[in-house]
């Protein structure tokens, strides 16, 4: 016994021993990522060691930079998907601090609707506000607030911006009113207004103080300049993450295009309807098509940041980097409805191809977005780990009130459609005659403001462009169509999410992405694979039920 404790360390030299190793524990990210020696590795083939905690999972942030120029507070974006992303999925993500890109699979004129619904959903200053006159009716008013969501009218008397401000009118003065009633008959005179040049804090203050629901800013002569609505302050309050332009407070508006001649027309109706950022949506981004595409909207809208892609290498990168692209989508056939790694026998290990495109792009300023197979929080931890600023997830979002579609019961459960864009039934979809699946804000497509598909090639080929088999007789199917269980709200999903990443950064002891990369970087995160047996192991098992 006493011969055994002499060869014992003094336990207070611990961590001085530590340094007798002459390497740490585990694996660095080079060495795990050395497909020469593992083989390509997807998510669930490794795990991260855990470090030291020493502060509050609350105190973890998570903004990311995911193009050139744009940051978001969460690192959560929605597929541009026909069953994931229209105009209610891309509010609510980017009032929780993400981005949903709005898919084309629908009519140039219904996408570019959804876009203007996103950039009217708040605002500091309302640039355009909707203006009646005097003479318009109740019925015109009810008519606005069906389509556009809100009744708050400034009065003009010419009936638009720049007209003198006579009155206003909100919900209270038209409501239990006949429809043919005069404006002038119902609207406020009694206004409390604000002058031109004001700045944006002291005109919420006045509304603060005022009480009221509006604010017209109006120049020396009385006449309507701009608007502020009460409801933003409420808005900017309940949600301190979102994602929007500091300036004008609008929400950032994102959506794809294909890289067609055609798909021009398409952007620059988008762009009129304030898009913020684009992305070309493609299964194999490093075409001459994207190239051009890049290229083409660089020169014609420099403000446009684009989100170039797919590709897993450093050379398919390489090409879209240097012809201008703000952010690199990353993945090929690592999608949960993605059948193209099988049928077409290109693609990559989601894992290897967000680390060796990552490695590669930072180094030119220029983000990566980590899309697909993204099933979990520790998923989203990984890939921000292997150097993706931002995850794009589509099963994850699909099937939660937001995303298109109406629920149904399949084999008792609650659920909604999701599908692959290369599906067959999402190759259909975009053909004139399909149904419209548009809904924003809970208002269907047929309005004025949301109009259905129009019979055009645009829109015939929207999603076939994606996998260049738009000119193909025989379509083969890259996708394939099931449906996910009932999610509730992202409004409740999204909060999940962060959460889970905040905890899991506290794991590793970092406090944000920048930070988890350093430390990546040099070594001291360390990395175990995971061995088919460590796998089950991690899993559920040994249950009764
Ligand atoms: P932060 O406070 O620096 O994080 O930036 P914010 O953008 O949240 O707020 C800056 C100021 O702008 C605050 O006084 C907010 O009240 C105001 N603000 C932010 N968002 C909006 C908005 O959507 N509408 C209006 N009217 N004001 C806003
Ligand atoms: P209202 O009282 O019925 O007008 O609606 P709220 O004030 O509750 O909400 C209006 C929301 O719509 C705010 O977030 C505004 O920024 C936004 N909005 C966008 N464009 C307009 C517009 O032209 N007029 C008004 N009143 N609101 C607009
Ligand atoms: P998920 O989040 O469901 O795992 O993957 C969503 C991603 O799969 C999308 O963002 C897109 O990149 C990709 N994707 C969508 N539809 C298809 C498809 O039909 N085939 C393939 N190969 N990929 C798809």
């Amino acid at each position: 016994m006493s011969s055994k404790t002499s060869t014992l360390l003094d336990p207070s030299t611990a961590l001085e021993h530590l340094k007798t190793y002459d390497h740490s524990d585990g694996l660095s990210i080079q060495e795990l990522m050395d497909s020469r020696v593992h083989g390509g590795l997807t998510y669930n083939d490794f795990l991260l060691l855990p470090g030291k905690i020493d502060f509050p999972a609350s105190d973890v942030v998570t903004e990311s930079r995911v193009t050139r120029n744009v940051v978001l507070r969460t690192p959560f974006m929605s597929s541009p998907m026909d069953t994931v992303t229209e105009g209610d999925m891309a509010i609510a993500l980017a009032l929780l601090g993400g981005l949903g890109i709005i898919h084309h699979n629908q009519s140039p004129a219904s996408q570019a609707a959804m876009v203007r619904a996103v950039k009217r959903h708040e605002n500091g200053f309302i640039s355009d506000p909707v203006v009646l006159s005097p003479s318009h009716t109740v019925a015109d008013v009810l008519d606005i607030k069906a389509r556009l969501g809100f009744c708050g009218i400034p009065i003009t008397d010419t009936g638009m911006v720049g007209g003198k401000l006579v009155g206003i009118v909100t919900s209270r003065d038209v409501q239990f009113r006949n429809p043919s009633t005069s404006l002038s008959d119902v609207m406020v005179t009694d206004l409390v207004t604000a002058s031109q040049g004001i700045t944006l804090l002291e005109a919420n203050d006045i509304l603060r103080d005022s009480k009221k629901g509006k604010l017209p800013i109006v120049d020396s002569n009385g006449h309507l300049i701009t608007l502020l609505a009460r409801s933003d302050l409420l808005k900017n309050q309940s949600y301190p993450l979102a994602s929007k332009n500091p300036i004008t407070k609008q929400l950032y508006a994102a959506a794809s295009v294909g890289t067609r001649l055609s798909d021009r027309e398409r952007l620059a109706l988008l762009v009129e309807a304030g898009l913020d950022i684009v992305v070309l949506d493609s299964s194999q981004g490093n075409s001459i098509f994207q190239i051009d595409m890049i290229r083409y909207i660089k020169e014609k809208y420099p403000e446009l940041e684009v989100i170039a892609g797919n590709v897993v290498t450093r050379e398919q990168a390489a090409s879209l980097i240097a012809s201008g692209a703000d952010g690199l989508r990353v993945g090929m056939g690592s999608g949960s409805i993605c059948i193209t790694q099988e049928v077409m026998a290109v693609g990559r290990p989601q894992a290897t191809a967000v680390y060796a495109v990552s490695e590669f792009s930072n180094k030119f300023g220029v983000p990566v977005i980590a899309d697909g197979g993204i099933s979990n929080i520790g998923h989203i931890v990984k890939a921000l780990t292997l150097g993706a600023s931002a995850v794009m997830m589509g099963g994850l979002l699909a099937g939660t009130e937001e995303a298109p579609g109406e629920y149904f019961y399949h084999e008792g459960k609650r659920v909604k459609a999701y599908r692959g864009m290369g599906s067959l039934e999402a190759m259909e979809q975009g053909k004139p005659g399909s149904p419209p699946q548009t809904k924003v804000n809970g208002v269907h497509t047929g309005s004025n403001k949301y109009p259905s598909p129009k019979k055009d090639r645009t829109l015939e080929n929207a999603a076939t462009s994606r996998y260049f088999s738009e000119d193909s007789a025989v379509k083969v199917a890259q996708g394939v169509s099931g449906d996910v269980q009932d999610k509730g709200s992202v409004k409740a999903f999204i909060p999940y999410l962060y959460t889970g990443i905040q905890h899991s950064f506290q794991e590793i002891g970092v406090m944000n992405i920048q930070q988890l990369r350093e430390v990546v970087r040099n070594g001291q995160v360390r990395f175990e694979l995971r061995t088919a047996s460590a796998q089950v192991e991690g899993g559920v098992h040994g249950l009764n039920s």
